[in-house]
C-alpha cells in the first residue's frame, strides 16, 4: 500500500515538475498551456523508464542464477528484490537442509549390513547401496537406470521379482557362484520395489555343519547300539555256555566303552567352545603335563613302540591344565594307534628360536597322512581309514579337539606327513603363555 502510495507520489511530482517547467518555458511564447500538457507528459515519461530500467534490471537478476545479491534500488523495485532474494536465500538453506538429511540417511543405508536397492515401476535401478551392489554384481553407477532382470542371472529371482508375490524371502546363488543370497522385496508407492539382500552364506554353512554333526553322531552311536541289542537279543533268548559267556561280555563292553569315549569327547569339544579362553597367568608344570603324557602312551603302546622324550627346554605353558593335558595325550594316543609295532615315536619340548614360542613335537615312524587329506584332519568325525581308526578306539573327534586347545591357547596345531614314511605333529604356544622355569623358581621362593 505505501509502495504503490509512493509509486503515485512519484508520478504525480513527475507530473507537477514536467507540468511547471513547461508552463514557465512555454510563458516566454504564450504557450504556457501548451508547455505544460508537454512537461507533464515528459514529467510522467521520465518516471515511467526509470521504473521500467529497474523493472528489467530486475528482471535480468531473476532470469540469471541469482548468485548475486539483488539490485538495491530505493522504492518499489528495491523492496522487491529485497524481498525475492530473502525469499530465494530461505528456500535454498531449506534445500539444503533436507539434501544434507538426504546424505545422513544415505549414508545410514550404506553403513546397513544388508543390500539395499530400490527399483522403479519398470524393475529399474534407481539406487543401491555398496553391499546390494555387491551382492548382485552391479555396477552403482554404470547400472542405474538399467533393468535389474537383464543384468541378473538368477532365474530364481528374476521369477520371483516377475511373479508379485513377495511374502517370503527368495534364496539364490550370488553372481559368481560363490555365495548364498537371501532377498526380500517390499512393494511401495506406484508399483516402486524396495530390494533387502542379505548373504547367508555362512548361516547355511554352519546349518549344514550342524545338520552332519548330528547325522554322524546318530550314526557313530547306532553302530555299537545294534550290536549291544544283538547282544541282548541273542542272551534273552539263547542261554550262554561258561566258555562263551566272557567272550560276549568283552565284546559287550567294548561297545559301551566305545559309547562311553564318544560321549566324552562330544562333552570335551562342547566344553571347549562354550568356556571363556583360559587365562594366561595359571601357570602348568611342563614336565607334570609332558610325564602324564608319555605314562599314557606307554599304557597304550604296552611295550610294541620305542617311546622317547627329550626335553629341550625348561620352561612351563600358562593355560588350562586339563586341556593342555587332553590335547598332547591325543596327540600320543594317535602316534600309538598308527604306528605299526616296532615303530619310534619321539616327543619333544622345545623353545622355538626367534620368536620363544613353545613347541611340544611328536614324531612317529607309523603310516602316514596323504596331502589330499592334512587339510581336513581336524575337521569333526574326519577319518583318513575308518575301520583303523575306531578298531584302535578312536572317534573321529581327537584332533578336532587338539586344534580347539590350542587356539585357545592362543597357538597352532602344524602337521606334516608321508605316506609309510610317518608324521610329525607340533603344537606351537605363543612366547606369552612361556615362562623359564628359573623365572618361575624364583617368583615362587624369592
Ligand atoms: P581318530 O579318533 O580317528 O584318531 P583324530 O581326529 O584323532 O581321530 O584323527 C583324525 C584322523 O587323522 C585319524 O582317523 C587318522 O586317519 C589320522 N591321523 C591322526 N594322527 C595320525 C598319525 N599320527 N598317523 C597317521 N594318521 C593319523
Amino acid at each position: 500500500m505505501n509502495l504503490s502510495l509512493g509509486r503515485l507520489a512519484a508520478a504525480l511530482l513527475g507530473l507537477a515538475l514536467g507540468a511547471g517547467l513547461g508552463w514557465l518555458i512555454g510563458s516566454f511564447s504564450n504557450t504556457a498551456a501548451w508547455g505544460a500538457g508537454v512537461g507533464a507528459f515528459l514529467g510522467v515519461l521520465v518516471v515511467g523508464l526509470r521504473e521500467a530500467a529497474r523493472a528489467a534490471r530486475f528482471l535480468e537478476w531473476l532470469r540469471g542464477a541469482q548468485a548475486t545479491p539483488a539490485p538495491r534500488d530505493a522504492g518499489f523495485w528495491g523492496e522487491v528484490g529485497y524481498r525475492v532474494e530473502r525469499a530465494l536465500r530461505l528456500r535454498e538453506r531449506e534445500t539444503e537442509a533436507e539434501r544434507e538429511r538426504l546424505r545422513q540417511f544415505l549414508r545410514a543405508i550404506e553403513a546397513s549390513p544388508n543390500g539395499v536397492l530400490l527399483l522403479d515401476a519398470g524393475d529399474c535401478i534407481e539406487w543401491c547401496n555398496a553391499r546390494a551392489a555387491d551382492h548382485f554384481g552391479l555396477d552403482p553407477q554404470r547400472d542405474r537406470r538399467q533393468k535389474l532382470t537383464n543384468l541378473l542371472r538368477a532365474p530364481a529371482f528374476v521369477a520371483h521379482l516377475q511373479g508379485g508375490a513377495f511374502d517370503e524371502a527368495v534364496e539364490f546363488t550370488g553372481p559368481e557362484g560363490r555365495t548364498t543370497l537371501s532377498v526380500l522385496v517390499r512393494s511401495y508407492g506406484d508399483g516402486l520395489k524396495l530390494v533387502l539382500s542379505q548373504d547367508v552364506t555362512e548361516r547355511d554353512r554352519m546349518d549344514t555343519m550342524r545338520r552332519d554333526f548330528v547325522a554322524n553322531v546318530s550314526h557313530e552311536i547306532r553302530t555299537p547300539l545294534t550290536v549291544l541289542a544283538g547282544f541282548v537279543e541273542t542272551l534273552a533268548s539263547v542261554p550262554l555256555s561258561t566258555i562263551e559267556q566272557p567272550r560276549v561280555l568283552n565284546l559287550m563292553r567294548q561297545q559301551t566303552t566305545r559309547i562311553q569315549t564318544l560321549v566324552d569327547d562330544l562333552l570335551t569339544l562342547a566344553k571347549l567352545e562354550g568356556s571363556p579362553r583360559p587365562g594366561a597367568d595359571r601357570w602348568v608344570s611342563a614336565d607334570a603335563l609332558l610325564a602324564t603324557a608319555m605314562t599314557d602312551a606307554e599304557l597304550l603302546s604296552a611295550g610294541r613302540h620305542d617311546l622317547h622324550l627329550d626335553k629341550a627346554a625348561d620352561v612351563d605353558l600358562a593355560g588350562a591344565e586339563g586341556e593342555l593335558a587332553s590335547a598332547m595325550g591325543n596327540l600320543l594316543s594317535n602316534a600309538v594307534r598308527y604306528t605299526p609295532d616296532g615303530g619310534r615315536i619321539d616327543v619333544r619340548w622345545s623353545l622355538r628360536e626367534g620368536d620363544g614360542c613353545a613347541v611340544f613335537e611328536v614324531a612317529d615312524t607309523g603310516i602316514g597322512i596323504a596331502r589330499e587329506h592334512l587339510s581336513r584332519l581336524t575337521e569333526r568325525f574326519y577319518r583318513v581309514d575308518g575301520s583303523r581308526s575306531r578298531d584302535t578306539g578312536g572317534t573321529g573327534l581327537g584332533l578336532a579337539i587338539v586344534k580347539h586347545v590350542v587356539q585357545r591357547h592362543g597357538g597352532e596345531l602344524q602337521v606334516e606327513s608321508e605316506p609309510g614314511r610317518g608324521s610329525r605333529f607340533r603344537l606351537v604356544f605363543p612366547a606369552a603363555r612361556v615362562r623359564q622355569r628359573s623365572a618361575a623358581a624364583l617368583a615362587t621362593h624369592p
